[in-house]
């Protein structure tokens, strides 16, 4: 029984070291029990440009069992950890954050969900106490609205996540440019469960995901997965629709009385309104329409520039490795 660990960075000089003692320690301990026979920890340098390839580069020459995948520019956290996960040969793979958010000490209790016969396992925060008041509440909301909008998104769990090769399989079928990975692993199926954590607060360094960050992926996630957006348009112009025949019903009556309404009012801000309601949508429809010419042209995801591997001395690149 091989296990993966897959660790996207982006600019982590200042966690990698520690992240690297902490899993390794991990799993010398859980190979000590004879629970796995051989380990991989899989970094993917998303073209950082602070030291972090530089420590990788060191890493993975001395440690056998480390490698990583130097991206040829920075393609973004789905990106890189999808480069990860299909680099991965192992028959599970664990994908977590490399600052240390995910505690490395769940792997341990990851594996044994596994053993036990579940193919995916989701690490899910049990409180987010540790955000602020605007991150916890916009999160819930989030989550809400995917559900609404039928996403079948697992509240609360970010890519802290087992799963098994079969299932990891089925996921490199996936071959979407928009891609929203958290999305992906329940519409796949397979028997799984979901374990609760503290997610602690970043060990070291900067966010990776500032408000405009998180909000450009929370809009990925549902365009990617879902057309409601696109029904409620349907739903708003029918109604729109139907106040107007009665507001029109209503005019001609008055005007049937002898009454022409005299309103400027009542004219002009229908049509500011009805105008904005249909930028809104027509903004919204072209947000799918560029989905789809993302799509169609089927530009690779991420481009390995390297990889780094003690056994990889000659530097052969990313696809004689596969
Ligand atoms: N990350 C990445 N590419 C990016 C942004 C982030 O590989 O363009 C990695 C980052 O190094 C980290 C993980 O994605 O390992 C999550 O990022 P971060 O911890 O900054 O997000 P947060 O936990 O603040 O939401
Ligand atoms: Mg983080």
């Amino acid at each position: 029984m091989q296990l993966d660990i897959v660790i996207p960075c982006f600019n982590e000089e200042e966690v990698i070291k520690e992240i690297h003692l902490r899993v390794k320690k991990i799993l010398e301990e859980i190979k000590g029990k004879k629970l796995i026979d051989g380990y991989n920890i899989i970094f993917v340098d998303d073209g950082s440009n602070d030291g972090t390839f530089r420590i990788l580069e060191k890493f993975s020459q001395k440690d056998q069992s480390v490698k990583a995948l130097s991206l040829s520019r920075n393609f973004g956290h789905q990106a890189a950890l999808s480069a990860g996960l299909r680099f991965s040969k192992g028959d599970a793979v664990i994908s977590m954050d490399a600052d240390l958010q995910d505690p490395p000490e769940l792997i341990e209790t990851m594996l044994e969900r596994f053993n036990e016969g579940f193919e995916i396992v989701y690490g899910v925060r049990g409180d987010r106490e540790q955000d602020t008041f605007f991150k916890r509440t916009s999160a819930t909301c989030f989550y809400k609205l995917m559900l609404w909008f039928g996403v079948q998104i697992i509240p609360h769990h970010a890519e802290f996540r087992l799963v098994s090769r079969q299932v990891l399989e089925a996921f490199n079928q996936y071959g979407e440019v928009n891609i929203f990975i958290r999305g992906i692993f329940p519409f796949i199926g397979f028997k799984s469960c979901k374990i609760a954590y503290k997610r602690d607060p970043r060990f070291a360094g900067k966010t990776k995901y500032p408000l405009k960050a998180m909000l450009k992926f929370g809009f990925e996630g549902i365009t990617s997965f879902s057309v409601v957006p696109l029904r409620i348009a349907s739903v708003v112009g029918a109604f729109v629709c139907f106040i107007s025949l009665l507001a029109s019903a209503l005019g001609f009556l008055t005007y049937l009385i002898g009454n022409t309404i005299p309103g400027w009012t009542s004219t002009v801000l229908p049509i500011y309104f009805l105008g904005g309601v249909q930028l809104i949508f027509l903004g919204l429809l072209g947000e799918y329409i560029g989905k789809i010419f993302l799509e169609v042209k089927k530009r690779p995801l991420y481009i390995v520039r390297k990889v780094l591997s003690a056994n990889n001395k000659n530097n052969k690149n990313f696809f004689d490795l596969n």
